[in-house]
């Protein structure tokens, strides 16, 4: 399997090359180069399999150039008990008889980015050796809170790497920053930017495109890449789940092999769902993909209308994960639908000279035919969170409570009664101060850290702590450096000597 970019017809690589570059040359993204499909057989074969075993067999569609004892070496380390505190690691709960929960935060930083977090820094030295290089890997990442400790906690002391994040000082919460701050391992470093994730965001994106700096940094021995979701690599372990998902209500009766399935997916960057999107271009028999959103509802009016529209006002929400206004993997699902580098490459260009595009209506309905898109604000989401809790027992975070907000309208919309799995985003100890505020009232938070809220949280519901996110508070501060947007470039300068 090679890859190529969706902006440009000339690149061919290898799947260690895409991984190991992170971003195309061209400035596109790496997707394959041609189609994988799978067959009802190979689902039937799965029904039993272990997560491992199910991970392993979708890793090598498209990890070709990976040995079968490499990545069953990665699979392997990336979803051990030490790593993730459930024995299903992805395990799918019902709620009732039509809507289910695939839990994606068991893994150490209780958010689903562990699901690709904890195996991509496995897969990223073996693709350095693959591919000859010789430099030192310098993971940049720039982070609304959680791909920042995720990333963190995956690459912590991986030979032949370095990993700079860097965090807006004052856009994540205190469970999020503690967990960056107080991070261990030799090769990491963690920097708060004063501004807002846009600008953490664009410095990174600045520091990327830097050809001098790169020329300079390479006659040292470094060399950049991303563990943001625009890497390959953060994709292919995403698109695992869904079939593991699908595979679990056939193996506990829930289905029939074949029946179609919705999938919901609280939405920012939009990595998670396109892997889904993926699976369903495999065979698997997805149904409908409902993309929530919150207030920075720029993904719900693009699936409604064909217009991708940034300019306006952007919003902190309750659900602060997905407080995004430029998805970067959109473009990914552009190039899938049209095929066509120029146009996708003409459409991004029109998003950053313009902040907007509008895609011809045959791709419109494409999209529309793939998705279905709503939104539910910080009222709404909360409502949720307090009647699931009531009617279900089953407590849930911000950002799924999203998710089953919008499923409700989707419900409301379309009567389609098909079996709809809730794909569960984090840890409701992750966000505890929006989830004892929305269960116990305002009363019940006021005047309490989110650490103490983590006890309380635990005593109202019955549920255990997670391991990451004890004595978080305890554990000493080991970064506190803090600069100007204008100093990002100097400061990767001075961390790398
Ligand atoms: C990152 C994140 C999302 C959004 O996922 P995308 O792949 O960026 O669409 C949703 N919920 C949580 C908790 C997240 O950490």
């Amino acid at each position: 399997m090679l890859y190529r970019s969706t902006r440009g017809e000339d690149l061919s690589v290898s799947s260690s090359e895409a991984i190991k570059m992170g971003l195309a040359p061209d400035g596109g993204l790496f997707v394959p180069a041609s189609a994988v499909t799978v067959s009802s057989d190979f689902l039937a074969g799965l029904v039993k399999a272990s997560y491992h075993h199910r991970a392993r067999a979708i890793l090598e569609l498209f990890l070709t150039d990976f040995t079968p004892e490499e990545l069953d070496g990665c699979v392997a380390g990336a979803y051990s008990s030490e790593k993730f505190n459930h024995p299903d690691i992805a395990p799918v709960v019902m709620l009732n008889n039509r809507e289910y929960i695939l839990e994606l935060w068991h893994g150490p930083t209780c958010a689903f980015k562990d699901m690709a977090l904890q195996i991509l820094p496995r897969l990223m030295p073996l693709a350095a050796t693959k591919t000859g290089e010789q430099d030192e890997i310098v993971i940049l990442v720039a982070t609304s809170g959680d791909t920042g400790k995720a990333a963190l906690e995956g690459f912590m002391d991986v030979p032949g790497t370095r990993i700079i994040v860097f965090y807006p000082e004052e856009g994540v919460s205190q469970v999020q920053k503690t967990q960056m701050v107080t991070q261990e391992g030799r090769n990491v470093s963690v920097v708060a930017v004063r501004g807002n994730f846009d600008d953490a965001q664009t410095g990174v994106k600045e520091i990327f495109s830097d050809r001098a700096l790169s020329r300079s940094l390479k006659q040292s021995g470094y060399r950049f890449s991303s563990a943001n979701s625009i890497n390959w690599g953060r994709l292919v372990p995403q698109i695992v789940y869904y079939f593991s998902a699908y595979l679990d209500l056939i193996r506990d009766g829930e289905i029939t092999a074949g029946q179609p399935v919705n999938f919901v997916v609280p939405t920012g960057n939009f990595g998670n769902i396109l892997a889904g999107c993926y699976a369903r271009r495999m065979g698997l028999p997805v149904g409908r993909l409902i993309c929530a959103a919150n207030r920075n509802n720029v993904l719900t009016d693009f699936i409604r209308t064909g217009v991708y529209d940034r300019n306006r006002a952007f919003h902190r929400t309750t659900s602060p994960s997905m407080d995004i206004l430029i998805s970067s993997n959109l473009e990914r699902l552009l190039f899938e639908i049209t095929r066509s580098p120029w146009q996708v490459g003409d459409w991004m260009r029109q998003l950053r000279e313009t902040g907007r595009y509008t895609v011809d209506p045959a791709t419109r309905q494409e999209i529309q035919a793939l998705f279905w898109s709503d939104f539910a604000d910080d009222l709404e989401t909360a409502r949720t969170i307090r009647e699931t809790y009531l009617k279900h027992g089953y407590v849930m975070d911000t950002h799924t409570a999203v998710g089953r907000n919008v499923y409700t309208k989707y419900r409301q919309e379309t009567a389609d009664g098909a079996r709809t799995i809730l794909v569960s985003t984090a840890s409701p100890f992750k966000f505890n101060e929006s989830v004892v505020r929305a269960i116990l009232g305002p009363a019940a938070i006021s005047g309490k850290t989110e650490f103490q809220l983590l006890e309380v949280l635990s005593r109202t519901t019955g549920l255990t702590i997670p391991r990451g996110l004890l004595d978080l508070d305890k554990r000493p501060v080991l970064h506190s450096r803090s600069v100007a947007r204008e100093e990002m470039k100097q400061t990767v300068i001075s961390i790398l000597g």
